[in-house]
């Protein structure tokens, strides 16, 4: 079957058409700008990449000319719309209804728009993307796949804040966590590889990306994450402070006379390293700058590893032991300097890096030394896939 993988935001739709049986993709690509000009990337397999502007004045406008590229006779990799089986949605937000994924259903959709609070940029433009996707075939099954869903599992002492409990009870306020479906996917992966099933193993996987976050995973379940209730907690990120003292906000409010929403907007677009280095979000910037004798570069690189090294420590206390540490996405497949900072940390742990291996990215490869007491390994993610097997598997 076909599954057509959407990951829809509020001015970008990425999509990816994927075989299931083979598991290979078919195409993929992006729409962007959309209700301001439109631009389209189309990616077919075998086939030359296709770049144009075309209006998309609204998703509805964007999901159609995927569609029509999609079954196109020169850029197109399929006859016909009968040949997409089902579409897969990412959503971000499930809140505490979705403890995995479901098909989508006239109630489904409502249950969704009540946790529109809870992830107020991206659960509405999710949202708009299973509208659009509905209206242009109506008979084609859909699913959500939720980015919160897999940590469902947590248990109230790492879910619950040390705030009055009320503010639970009135308005759910604790962590949620979320890159869920990466996390489910590595750790399963990450237990393939060892030759273990993931009911053996306590894993730690480190999804350090733009956005980024660790999750510690015990036999086969989340058992915390240092994403909260929203994506702005934890690690510090590419532009995302991650936690920090709350006073801070206050403070910064008085200081620099601002409201609270332009601070958090601080914390989430103008801090994490970038903010911290006055040179770059991007990894590759911050090595170059690190080479060129930056010192603040230095220094964000030595603030982004020391917090991951936090977390491995914390989330090895809470599992009372690690038997496998993952590291995936943009940063920790591809950025050896920031592998190798953090493996820095981890010496207590009897775990010694594989200085050469370490240069390897991008690929599946065990980067700990054979005489390491835990591995650990690059297991590169793939959401989409991952959404694409829930979609088969629930249909
Ligand atoms: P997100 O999905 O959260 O937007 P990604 O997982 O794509 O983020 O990660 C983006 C980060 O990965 C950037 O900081 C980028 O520098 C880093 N990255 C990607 N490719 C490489 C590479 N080849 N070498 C070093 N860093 C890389």
């Amino acid at each position: 079957m076909n599954v057509l993988v959407i990951n829809c935001g509020s001015s970008s739709l990425k999509y990816q058409l994927i075989d299931s049986d083979s598991e290979q993709v078919l195409a993929k690509g992006l729409c962007e700008r959309i209700k301001i000009d439109g631009r389209l990337k189309h990616s077919p397999a075998g086939k030359a990449t296709v770049e144009m502007d075309s209006p998309m004045p609204d998703h509805t406008a964007a999901v159609e000319l995927v569609l029509k590229m999609l079954t196109d006779s020169e850029h197109g990799v399929i006859r016909s719309l009968d040949e997409i089986g089902a579409v897969g949605h990412r959503i971000v937000h499930g809140g505490e209804k979705f403890a995995s994924s479901t098909i989508i259903t006239d109630e489904v959709i409502e249950a969704i728009t009540e946790c529109n609070d809870l992830a107020p940029l991206h659960n509405p433009a999710n949202l708009i993307g299973i509208e659009s996707c509905r209206k242009l075939m109506p008979d084609v099954p859909m699913v959500a796949v939720f980015d919160t869903a897999f940590h469902q599992t947590m248990p109230e002492k790492a879910y619950l804040y040390g705030i009055p409990y009320e503010y639970y009870e009135k308005y759910k306020i604790r962590k949620y966590g979320f890159h869920g479906t990466s996390h489910s996917f590595v750790s399963k992966r990450m237990a393939e590889i060892l030759g273990k099933k993931p009911e053996e193993l306590k894993t730690i996987v480190c999804h350090l990306g733009n956005g980024a976050s660790i999750c510690a995973v015990k036999n086969g379940k989340s058992v915390d994450t240092s994403m909260g209730l929203t994506p702005l907690d934890g690690l510090v990120m590419g532009t995302r402070s991650g936690a920090i003292d709350p006073a801070v906000i206050e403070y910064i409010a008085e200081k620099g006379k601002k409201s609270i929403s332009e601070v958090i907007d601080v914390l989430n677009k103008e801090s994490g390293v970038a903010g911290v280095s006055g040179v770059s979000s991007d990894f590759r910037d911050l090595d170059n700058a690190i080479l060129a004798g930056n010192e603040r570069a230095k220094i964000a690189m030595d603030v982004f590893c020391y917090r991951v090294a936090q977390y491995i420590g914390s989330y090895t206390a809470a599992m009372n032991g690690v038997d496998a540490i993952a590291f995936t996405a943009g940063v920790g497949e591809n950025n050896a300097t920031a592998r190798a900072g953090i493996f820095e940390y981890l010496g207590y742990l009897g775990i010694k890096l594989d200085t050469e291996k370490n240069k390897l990215r991008g690929e599946e490869v065990q980067i700990s030394t054979d005489d390491s007491k835990v591995p650990v390994w690059i297991v590169p993610t793939n959401e989409e896939l991952a959404i694409a097997r829930e979609t088969v598997a629930l249909l």
